[in-house]
């Protein structure tokens, strides 16, 4: 840390990403990437555009846009990329908290939200979930401030039906509810259909997981035009280039090839429910996931433990150090071949302990 730096960063908390090792070749279910490749249609677009980089890209997306409001049913001013939808996240923090509306989200959830909070200097509220990780809607309805909820919740892979999502719509209708989407492909009803009966809602997405294109950096945010336009222009005040020319490109193949994008979330949905029968057999206990990871616990050996020794192995899972958390591993769905290796090690580590 230089002497130069102001003193409300000095305090920051960085979010601390998954790791991304280089030393050795791990099976790699860590982030909740997607094992698959992007689209052949996607990494064509990236390539062929790739010619072009000496020209900015189109600030607005229109071609992007007009695809992504069109397969998600809604109109092209419903819509805003971002740079990923981390990004959005942030834009959403931004615009829509302040000291009378601070951030609302549960103690159990994605990391990030805290570090929006404090990078923009907002007040938040972490509201505890219940025991078995599942959220009480009612803690949700007297609350003054903007709520946050990832659906399903990450890391444990719950999902709330809509009608849940709706009861907090309609209790909050001063203040904006944002639903994070980030793994509804795997299996969860997207609360976009709603956007239109509720001007409150902002749905946010991203072409990381189900789309496997965390590297490219994509996603968008959903909502009606007024609240799409408060984030466009923030955008706008930020970065109005905030979506490469290549990126923007392989979205649009990614898009166009339905189908590939259809067959890797039912593989993925497959092997989750696959991988959860064999850990269910081995003794360990799970939230229900509907998510691209399980998250998953065991009496035989402590989480930390298990991480340590799935990683001296080869194999890569995430072990976070909350206290409520800290028996658990999250466990991303690879391909078939990558589960069965993370279900045999895990077999060899529990053995070698008896
Ligand atoms: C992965 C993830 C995101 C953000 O992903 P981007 O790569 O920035 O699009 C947002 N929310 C949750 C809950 C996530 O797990």
């Amino acid at each position: 840390m230089s002497r130069f730096l102001t003193e409300k960063h000095q305090k920051l908390k960085p979010y601390t990403p998954g790791e991304q090792p280089k030393e050795r070749e791990y099976v790699k279910l860590n982030t909740n990437e997607s094992p698959f490749p992007p689209s052949p249609l996607a990494v064509k677009g990236a390539c062929c555009e790739a010619e072009k980089l000496m020209l900015y890209p189109d600030p607005d997306c229109k071609e992007l846009t007009a695809l992504l409001a069109r397969e998600l049913g809604v109109e092209t001013d419903q819509v805003v990329l971002g740079n990923g939808s981390d990004e959005i996240l942030n834009f959403a923090f931004m615009a829509f908290c302040d000291d009378n509306r601070p951030a609302i989200f549960p103690d159990i959830t994605y990391g990030f939200y805290k570090v929006f909070a404090a990078i923009n200097n907002l007040p938040y509220k972490e509201i505890p979930l219940r025991e078995d990780f599942s959220i009480d809607i009612d803690d949700y309805l007297g609350e003054d401030g903007t709520v946050f909820i990832a659906n399903p919740n990450a890391p444990t892979g719950i999902a709330l039906p809509l009608s849940d999502i709706e009861r907090i719509l309609k209790a909050n209708p001063d203040r904006v509810v944002v639903v994070d989407e980030a793994y509804v492909d795997f299996g969860t009803e997207s609360a976009v259909s709603l956007i239109d009966k509720y001007e409150n809602l902002l749905v946010c997405g991203t072409f990381s997981k189900s789309r496997s294109m965390a590297g490219a950096r994509l996603g968008f945010g959903i909502g009606n035009k007024e609240l799409i336009s408060d984030l466009t222009r923030i955008r706008y005040s930020t970065n109005p280039y905030n979506v490469n020319r290549m990126t923007a490109a392989a979205g649009m193949g990614a898009l166009i090839d339905r189908d590939y994008f259809i067959s890797n979330c039912k593989k993925i949905i497959e092997n989750r429910e696959w991988t959860a029968g064999e850990l269910l057999a081995l003794g360990f206990e799970m939230t229900l996931s509907r998510a691209n990871f399980l998250f998953a616990r065991s009496n035989r050996i402590d989480g930390e433990e298990l991480y340590i020794k799935l990683k001296e192995r080869g194999v890569l899972v995430r072990h976070f150090t909350g206290e409520r958390i800290c028996d658990y591993n999250r466990i991303t769905i690879g391909s078939r071949e990558q589960m069965q290796t993370l279900v045999d090690t895990i077999k060899s580590i529990l053995e070698e302990k008896q």
